[in-house]
């Protein structure tokens, strides 16, 4: 048996590759690719009133628990502060973030990489965004890279890109469970999760399937 693809997600928090591509997640961990996803934070900005460690520690297992229903292969955070990923580039040191990313790369030897979007409109997001964009552009990265939404509705200005629309159908209810597994985002939860019906149900229907997610191809 041929071996399968390795599948590196690289995001800014570590719902964003649940919410992007949770059923996409699902399909391909059942399709057994291994799928490694790297997180800049843990979002742990999100909850005012814990203690930073506390919600950092609830929120990495949070993550394992969603991993572990979707069936993805592995997580690694990277230990930067939600919310100042932009900032904490910068002060890293750009190029030693890339040579990071780099070796990150190499280690997973993936057939796709899938990331956040340029265009998105959360700055932590963005600026995970622009990193692999520059990559891209130096030429650092030669596999084909994909870009995912996480809330917002937005106008990809990449709508003449090609697209990768994968039937997410069969995987929908276990993308939810999974996102219910982030139990500190209660909030966040309630707020929103009728978006994620929303658009997906509307990819779906485009190409008479239930649910699909949708990505752009940058690279
Ligand atoms: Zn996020």
């Amino acid at each position: 048996m041929a071996e399968q693809e390795s599948i590196l997600i690289i995001c800014a928090h570590n719902d964003d590759q649940i919410i992007g591509m949770g059923g996409t997640i699902a399909k391909y961990a059942a399709e057994g690719k291994k799928i490694h996803s790297i997180f800049f934070s843990l979002g742990e900005g999100s909850h005012p009133h814990l203690k930073t460690e506390v919600i950092t520690k609830q929120r990495y297992f949070e993550s394992k628990r969603a991993d572990e229903i979707l069936g993805a292969t592995s997580i690694e955070y990277l230990g930067f502060p939600d919310t100042k990923i932009g900032e904490t580039i910068h002060d890293r040191g750009r190029e030693q973030i890339k040579q990071l990313i780099l070796q990150k790369i190499e280690e997973h030897k993936p057939g796709k990489i899938f990331t956040n979007a340029t265009d998105d409109t959360h700055h932590d997001h963005r600026a995970v965004a622009k990193l692999i964009q520059e990559m891209i552009d130096e030429e650092k990265i030669s596999c084909a890279v994909y870009v995912f939404e996480v809330w917002h509705l937005t106008k990809l200005k990449g709508r003449h890109l090609p697209k990768l629309v994968v039937n997410t159908s069969e995987y929908f209810s276990k993308k939810i469970e999974a996102f219910k597994q982030h139990k500190s985002q209660w909030l966040v939860y309630y707020q929103f999760i009728w978006k994620l019906y929303f658009k997906e149900r509307i990819n779906g229907k485009k190409n008479k399937w239930k649910y699909a997610e949708v990505f752009y191809k940058v690279n």
